[in-house]
């Protein structure tokens, strides 16, 4: 299932994007480590609810995931192959785990 998004920056710049409901996202703790310190010091409120879900899970030994809880797309702003953008349409964030960058979400929509 795929909803229209349109988001802003905390820059201020406005893009629409097509993105893809993601059930299931598994990592690897070597790759949530690189993906933690690239993101270092972000004071993005996404990165603050998937770190504290992501260090649970690891610290509990469960295989961590990001279930159900975001769309995923190419982003569209480094031009990424691999989708790397995540939408939390409940919280009305979104935030790239490729560049880094975030913001919010300005508006919903279903793509027909
Ligand atoms: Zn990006």
């Amino acid at each position: 299932m795929k909803k229209k998004f349109k988001l802003i920056t905390d820059g201020g710049e406005e893009f629409t994007v097509e993105a893809e409901k993601v059930d299931k996202r598994a990592f690897t703790l070597k790759r949530w480590k690189s993906i933690k310190s690239r993101l270092k010091g972000s004071k993005h409120p996404f990165m603050a609810d998937i770190v504290k879900r992501t260090d649970d899970a690891f610290a509990k030994g469960i295989n961590p995931t990001i279930n159900a809880i975001g769309y995923k797309v190419c982003c569209p702003l480094h031009g990424g192959k691999i989708p790397s953008l995540m939408v939390r349409a409940d919280l009305g964030i979104w935030l790239c785990f490729s560049c880094g960058k975030g913001g919010k979400v300005v508006h919903e929509g279903v793509v027909k």
